[in-house]
């Protein structure tokens, strides 16, 4: 039976265009939860989800919809929450609100749907409050948790290079870009909001390693590379794969003494590791301060100038751009008229 208010299927398929259109998580998050508030009843839905570099037990707000006359969700999920975890194969939905396993007649139901994520573990959970249970709101907010979650497997395994498993060159576009809009109104807001950075990777020497040894013990020089990457730099700092033996890194710290002392931990610890066969292999690098206003290509080309004056004085080291302007080993130059092509 359908009941009067159920969206037409017209209204559902175009909620499901919306939703799949989408190529950010967060774009995807927010879709999904005015999508839901839009198709049912609820007069709340909140998204938490379990921070990256968070304990993996606490669930923090990350979206949300509500009526007009309804209180914020609170900005960490309730504390029956984490039992989901553990509940998870035994019970799909955990009810709250519940008095003897019914719901009590004129109290709102709120039903804590899991979000499963990749590698079928836990990603976050969805809280939704209804005026009064109703199984079909319940049925189709199940049914879009599973498109929901199906969309963003593809989308996470779009965003990633297959080799190393780091953010690929395309996702570098779109994080570069929101970092830039959320420094100009950093700024705007509040001033010193610690220091972004640019930093690009370049192995030494690695056409070396390829000749000697063979590609697929490169192959397993990058894979190698890239997790004593994902070791030491934080979990919220993002890192990518940017081609070839390529690498970057966006990294936020409180200042650019700690974000050189980072760095140069990074540099240290390729340099210890011993790669299977191969042994000793380095890395050179370069970065710059990500500052509201710039433009991504500009950024790219100051962090390689950095890295080539690495490259030149010796490899096996990292240098900053600004620094390196200070000390007057680099010029600014102005790049009006030329095309840079990356
Ligand atoms: P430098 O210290 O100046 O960076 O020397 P290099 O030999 O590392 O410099 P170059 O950039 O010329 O060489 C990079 C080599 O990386 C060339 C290419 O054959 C190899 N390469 C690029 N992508 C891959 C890959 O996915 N797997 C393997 N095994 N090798 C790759
Ligand atoms: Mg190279
Ligand atoms: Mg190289």
């Amino acid at each position: 039976m359908i009941a009067d208010n159920a969206p037409d299927s017209q209204n559902l398929l175009e909620s499901i265009i919306g939703l799949t259109e989408q190529r950010d998580q967060a774009a995807l998050e927010s879709s999904l939860i005015a999508t839901l508030r839009e198709l049912t009843n609820a007069t709340r839905i909140a998204l938490y989800a379990l921070p990256v570099g968070g304990d993996g037990i606490t669930l923090v707000l990350s979206h949300y919809a509500q009526a007009p006359n309804q209180e914020p969700p609170a900005p960490e999920a309730p504390s029956h929450i984490p039992l989901t975890l553990a509940l998870r194969d035994a019970a799909y939905v955990f009810r709250s609100h519940l008095e003897n396993g019914k719901a009590m007649k004129d109290a709102s139901v709120s039903i804590s749907y899991p979000v499963i994520g990749a590698g079928e573990k836990l990603s976050g959970v969805l809280v939704v409050d209804y005026p009064e249970l109703s199984d079909q709101d319940h049925r189709l907010i199940g049914a879009f948790l599973r498109i929901y979650q199906n969309y963003q497997a593809l989308l996470n395994e779009s965003q990633r290079d297959r080799l190393t498993n780091l953010l690929n060159r395309k996702t570098f576009d779109d994080q570069i870009n929101r970092i830039l809009a959320e420094q100009l109104s950093a700024h705007h807001r509040r001033g010193d909001a610690g220091v972004y950075t640019l930093a690009i990777f370049d192995i030494d020497h690695f056409k070396r390693i390829n000749d000697t040894f063979g590609h697929l013990y490169g192959d397993e020089v990058l894979l190698l590379f890239a997790r004593i990457m994902t070791q030491t730099f934080r979990n919220d700092d993002l890192l990518f794969r940017f081609g070839g033996e390529e690498f970057v890194a966006l990294l936020k710290t409180p200042d650019v003494e700690s974000c050189m002392n980072t760095l140069e931990r990074f540099r240290k610890n390729v340099e210890r590791y011993a790669f299977p066969q191969v042994g000793q292999v380095t890395v050179s690098g370069g970065c710059v301060g990500i500052t509201g206003g710039g433009l991504p290509t500009t950024l790219i080309d100051h962090a390689d100038q950095a890295l080539y004056y690495s490259k030149k004085n010796g490899r096996n080291q990292v240098h900053r751009y600004e620094h390196l302007i200070e000390q007057g080993q680099l010029a600014v130059v102005t790049q009006e008229g030329s095309v840079d092509l990356f």
